[in-house]
């Protein structure tokens, strides 16, 4: 079994996020989308809320399922039994970002990234973004998929 997890704090999930997974489904026989809990760090949306915008958002699709662990994203996959990181890469900065991490995730535990590129029209949606608009009273529903609008 080919199984994938894709991890971040969906804070919430954007369409971004939504384009990487439908287009890793066939990649894949099962993508786990896991929202990593850090006990450091404030959330905008409860960790209830962000899970249920993925539930919702991911409803029809059988080969995804919603996770959430807290701690090194490698061992959470060795619990899943997951050979791979699916991470989407929008610009250069996330590719120096994640080239460290995916390197490190290889070398020390074994787990392997695959990147997709991010769709061009999607590449400035952010969830960080989408918390701006949102804290200041803006409309995002563009950014975002029905379950969060
Ligand atoms: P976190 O909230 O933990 O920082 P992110 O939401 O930044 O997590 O990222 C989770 C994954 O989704 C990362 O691989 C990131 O590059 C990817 N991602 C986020 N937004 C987009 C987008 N607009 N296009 C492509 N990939 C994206």
């Amino acid at each position: 079994m080919r199984r994938a997890v894709f991890p971040g704090s969906f804070d919430p999930i954007t369409l971004g996020h939504v384009d990487i997974i439908k287009r890793a489904t066939p990649l894949f026989d099962e993508i786990i989308v896991a929202i990593g809990i850090n006990a450091e760090k404030k959330y905008m949306w409860t960790l209830d809320e962000r899970k249920s915008f993925l539930e919702l958002t991911f409803k029809d699709y059988p080969t995804v399922r919603i996770g959430t662990y807290s701690g090194l994203t490698a061992n959470y996959c060795k619990k899943e039994n997951a050979q791979y990181i699916l991470r989407g890469l929008r610009n250069t900065s996330d590719f120096t970002y994640e080239q460290t991490i995916g390197q490190a995730n290889n070398s020390n535990f074994g787990v392997d990234s695959v990147f997709l590129m991010g769709s061009p029209e999607m590449s400035f949606i952010s969830s960080s973004v989408v918390r701006d608009i949102a804290r200041n009273g803006g409309d995002f529903s563009k950014l975002v998929p029905d379950a969060v609008k």
